[in-house]
């Protein structure tokens, strides 16, 4: 019961900590907002495998360096090649067509051409194409005023706010673009606009993943890249593009333009304020801003913002993946830790790749991917100065065991020796007074049961001090080379007397067996333990047969019984130290469960073993297998040579030679007396 509830208080400690851990983790990290490498993440994820496809309709008309150079001006370019673009495109008939061009730049360097009739034919070419059913729209770009209109008379036209967001002051700052504008003032920007118009999107409807900053009054959202942006990249663009003075001179496929939406704006390499950075790309000059209108646009149409999920989420995704670590690297192997961290890393990070790819969700990733590394190296040193501590109360443990273990051996020691001689001396006297003729029979009856007890009591002692003498010196072993069945013999006819008081028959058949090295005392020892094991565990009128053999590479002695047995689970205790099983057969019986441990013992050191097979109420059956040739031992002479073995071959040969005649010997004496 207590062991229970101190269990359950372990179990409750365990659970209680790591909840605190991680608790306290996942409020320090929530508190932090890790915005530039959630950004960074954001961005692996954004250019990791194939991007959603770009829409074959956009299509992007640059007016670039070959423009310049091709027309010879230079920057910005000069408003009739514009109203010349408007009057040629009526031929082309477009979808739609989205002017990212900043009049107000053109009007300040030629004032002169607004006043000519370029611009009034630019006018009146838009409008004719607007009253085709090509929706025009142009780009404008804002300043602290809000809008920058367009310069009269374009003002009349259809615009809007087409700015780029660059990551400056909030989230990653890195000034990657990864969002767009979508309402400012509560006005739609260029892209919802252009998407309006052309009746992808219905007034007032917000793209996915739209959210609002009401500070500044501007809605967002955030958008999807299609594809690389880098001009620098190996990879194509994933907009088709033609360069604006291409255009001028019709060195195109119309198939380009018809029933395309154009996106037209200026991609030059010196001017800094045409480009941005993007996922794909963190390198100046290399990401057109044109490219990422072209995004932005697709995106809309295509309804495929990606929505970031609320902050709760983070907040549990977090505490979540930090308490699986802290659990099991406060409580499981080292190993198994570091797998199941790198393991809840990599399965986080894959769900958050996933759900971001197939579902446009975007979980945060920074907060609980450090909340995995942070737990992991936090939980660490704490786990090895517990585990040291641990270790050097188990080695104090150890050497108080050792001091009890020493203690306990002297212990008895002392005990068995004085008890030796007073049990000596009342056996030798019991057996004096026995001697007399004229004592009573009730007196003698008495003094034999003195002179058994003090045998008892005498074989417990010598056990004892056997077992002592085995712990606390190193076991030497007196190899000498013997016959086997002679040893066995010796210990039948030693426990004949018992065996007959028992009334236990003991057979022999012993097969004619070389001589093997062996200590021939412990190896009696031994063999008397087993059969005397084998005649106090037997019932009477029951035998014992006794086998040896040579199997391969070994001497079997096998001691059959057919007494109590012994069950699956006293038989895996047996050759413990003081085991005794529990029953009836032993109450009776004295015994000190030593005899068993010693015999393993003393079998194991001469590189043998023992077996035992047993069923309960149907006898056992001991096996001891001793090794023909032991490992040398440097007290023990030399292994046997090749003559040695000649010598022993011949040896056997003759033995069972012998034991043929004998054998034909016992056959015709039987026949003749038949
Ligand atoms: P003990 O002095 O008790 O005989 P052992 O170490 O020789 O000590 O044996 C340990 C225990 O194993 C015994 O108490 C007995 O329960 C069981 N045991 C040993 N030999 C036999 C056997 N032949 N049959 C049944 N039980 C046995």
């Amino acid at each position: 019961m207590n062991r229970k509830i101190i269990q359950l208080a372990r179990r409750f400690e365990r659970g209680s900590l790591t909840l605190v851990a991680s608790l306290a983790l996942t409020t320090l990290l929530m508190n932090v907002e890790f915005n530039f490498l959630e950004g960074r993440l954001y961005d692996l994820r954004m250019n990791l495998g194939s991007p959603p496809p770009a829409d074959p309709n956009i299509v992007l008309i640059s007016i670039d360096d070959k423009t310049m150079k091709t027309l010879d001006e230079s920057a910005p370019l000069p408003l009739d090649y514009h109203a010349k673009f408007f009057e040629l495109l009526e031929k082309y008939e477009p979808k739609a067509l989205g002017y990212l061009v900043d009049f107000n730049q053109i009007s300040q360097a030629n004032p002169e051409h607004f006043k000519s009739d370029w611009i009034a034919r630019l006018q009146q070419s838009a409008s004719r194409l607007e009253s085709r059913g090509t929706p025009i729209h142009f780009g404008t770009s804002f300043d602290v005023n809000g809008e920058v209109l367009p310069p009269v008379p374009l003002r009349s036209l259809p615009h809007s706010i087409a700015v780029i967001h660059k990551d400056g002051n909030v989230f990653a700052e890195d000034k990657v673009t990864r969002r767009a504008l979508t309402y400012v003032n509560g006005k739609p920007t260029f892209h919802l606009r252009l998407a309006q118009s052309l009746g992808f999107m219905n007034y007032g409807e917000q793209p996915h993943g739209s959210f609002s900053v009401s500070e500044l009054d501007t809605d967002y959202f955030f958008f999807r890249y299609h594809g690389n942006t880098s001009l620098r990249s190996q990879m194509p663009m994933a907009y088709q593009r033609i360069s604006f003075v291409d255009f001028l001179r019709e060195n195109f496929d119309p198939k380009l333009i018809q029933g395309k939406i154009l996106l037209v704006g200026t991609m030059l390499k010196e001017n800094s304020s045409d480009f941005t950075l993007t996922p794909y790309s963190r390198e100046a000059f290399a990401n057109p801003k044109l490219v990422v209108h072209a995004n932005i646009l697709d995106s809309v149409i295509h309804d495929q913002g990606i929505s970031l999920v609320p902050n709760a989420f983070n907040w549990l995704a977090t505490f979540i993946t930090t308490a699986i670590v802290f659990w099991f690297v406060f409580h499981s192997m080292p190993l198994y830790g570091v797998f199941v961290t790198l393991g809840v890393a990599a399965l986080y990070a894959a769900i958050a790749y996933f759900s971001f790819k197939a579902e446009s969700i975007w979980l945060r990733a920074s907060q609980p991917l450090l909340g995995v590394f942070i737990g992991y190296y936090l939980v660490v040193p704490y786990r090895l100065f517990s585990e040291n501590k641990k270790r050097w109360d188990y080695q104090r443990k150890n050497q108080l065991l050792t001091q009890v273990e020493e203690l306990k051996t002297n212990f008895l020691n002392l005990v068995t020796h004085d008890l030796k001689t007073p049990v000596a001396r009342i056996q030798g006297l019991a057996e004096v007074i026995l001697r007399n003729s004229e004592i009573r029979t009730e007196d003698r009856h008495n003094l034999n049961q003195i002179v058994h007890s003090t045998d008892e009591l005498n074989q417990f002692i010598t056990r004892i001090l056997e077992l002592s003498k085995v712990e606390s010196n190193p076991l030497q072993i007196r190899f000498e080379s013997k016959d086997v069945n002679s040893l066995v013999e010796k210990a039948v006819s030693a426990l004949q007397t018992l065996a007959r008081q028992r009334q236990v028959e003991i057979q022999m058949k012993l097969e004619p067996l070389f001589p093997i090295r062996l200590d021939a005392s412990l190896i009696s020892k031994v063999l008397i333990n087993v059969i005397d094991n084998a005649i106090k565990y037997s019932p009477s009128l029951t035998a014992i047969l006794i086998e040896t053999r040579e199997t391969s590479g070994f001497v079997e002695i096998g001691i059959r019984d057919h007494g109590i047995g012994l069950s699956d689970d006293e038989q895996s205790n047996l050759f413990t130290r003081f085991y005794r099983a529990k029953n009836e057969a032993n109450a009776r019986t004295a015994g000190t469960g030593l005899g068993l441990y010693l015999t393993k013992y003393f079998v194991e050191a001469h590189f043998g073993r023992v077996e035992v097979e047993s069923e309960r109420g149907r006898g056992s059956l001991f096996k001891i297998f001793l090794p023909i040739d032991p490992p040398l031992n440097p007290e023990a002479g030399a292994v046997p040579g090749l003559a040695r073995r000649l010598a022993m071959k011949k040896l056997i040969y003759l033995k069972s030679k012998s034991l043929r005649q004998s054998v034909q010997a016992v056959e015709v004496k039987e026949n003749n007396h038949v």
